[in-house]
């Protein structure tokens, strides 16, 4: 048993335990259970980890565009997906280039082009011209991809038409009860994704999703600890949502807090990297992405790249989707003591 968890019973020789780094399974355990006043000191020590590494305060802005809603997996927790009974679209090359001058004239320069996962090579060449056009017209606008699986070729692809990073959660790191919540995919396969995606040049990000249907409180620890063993920069946490046309639809939503401290956890046990406060813990409840900012948290999307007509057709967590503007996070930036 390592040094600082013998005998770690209080909260308070938790915190000091993990303080000194020791993310032993028992030490993270106890701290993903904490409420009240310890889980407001784990915030504490979570935020004292970011603003060392971030002095300057401030939070990465992002502007997301989810530039297709087909998708060919299966994931049981998604309203889309190749069960799914949707109307599909594409955005095409000269519409989006009109979505990106708006962003860029706003004033961002982080755009996040987010999809179903749709490996076709047509799909993927379309995504690859409009990042090449993106930093033809504006070299300075860094672009994210979040598509899903695909080849190490397409990766290539993406990564030589200028794409800068990739996120690729692994959502659970029970390899069982990956394949329960995504029955036409394995494990080892996303994991192996994530890797092609780093070799490949990317600036990679990946993450879990917290109560998930039949998880453990020890499946999360696992998950915080894979997180930390792939040394990536940036990384990301959200709760479930029983998303309302899904296999897991009649299933109880994630706890708040329990993704809250995970957030904390990874903050703690990865104080440089970019984790966002997601949209998703909005959903869940009340100050939702306010209090993920408390937990350490340092990057917001933005949902203002999407046209009006086409965000009910990318349902992915709830037909209800939260979909944040500039004035929320103003203000909850703001309050939470950073800048944007
Ligand atoms: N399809 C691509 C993929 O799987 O990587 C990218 C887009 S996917 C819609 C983005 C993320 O949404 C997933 O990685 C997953 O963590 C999250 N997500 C989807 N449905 C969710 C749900 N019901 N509850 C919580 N998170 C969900």
């Amino acid at each position: 048993m390592p040094i600082a968890m013998k005998n770690a019973t209080t909260a308070d020789e938790v915190l000091a335990a993990l303080r000194a780094g020791d993310f032993s399974h028992e030490a993270l355990r106890a701290a993903l259970l904490m409420r009240g006043g310890e889980q407001e000191k784990l915030f504490e020590l979570a935020r004292e980890c970011r603003d060392r590494c971030f002095p300057d305060k401030r939070v990465e802005v992002r502007s997301v565009i989810e530039i297709s809603n087909i998708c060919r997996q299966g994931c049981r927790y998604c309203n889309m997906g190749r069960k799914r009974d949707y109307e599909h679209y594409i955005i095409q090359l000269p519409a989006f280039m009109k979505l990106v001058e708006h962003i860029y004239r706003s004033g961002r320069r982080v755009l996040l082009l987010q999809s179903g996962e749709n490996s076709a090579q047509s799909f993927v060449e379309h995504v690859a011209l409009c990042v090449e056009e993106v930093k033809k017209r504006y070299p300075d606008m860094l672009v994210i991809l979040c598509l899903g699986n695909l080849s190490r070729t397409q990766y290539h692809r993406l990564r030589q038409a200028g794409g800068d990073r990739y996120i690729l959660k692994f959502e659970t790191s029970n390899p069982e009860l990956y394949s329960h919540i995504k029955p036409f995919d394995k494990l080892d396969r996303r994991l192996t994704c994530l890797q092609w995606i780093t070799e490949e040049g990317f600036t990679a990000s990946t993450g879990n999703i917290v109560g998930l249907p039949g998880q453990t409180l020890d499946d999360i620890v696992e998950d915080l600890l894979l997180i930390k063993k792939l040394k990536l920069s940036m990384m990301s946490c959200s709760p479930f949502i029983p998303a309302e046309n899904s296999e897991f639809g009649d299933q109880p939503m994630g706890d708040l807090d329990t993704a809250l401290n995970t957030m904390a956890l990874l903050r703690i046990m990865n104080p440089h990297t970019l984790m966002p406060t997601t949209s998703a813990l909005e959903k869940v409840g009340h100050d939702g992405q306010y209090r993920g900012l408390m937990a350490g948290a340092n990057t917001v999307t933005i949902h203002d790249g999407t046209p009006e007509d086409l965000k009910q057709l990318f349902p992915i967590y709830s037909v209800s989707r939260v979909r944040p503007t500039q004035e929320h996070f103003e203000e909850i930036v703001h309050r939470a003591g950073l800048k944007m």
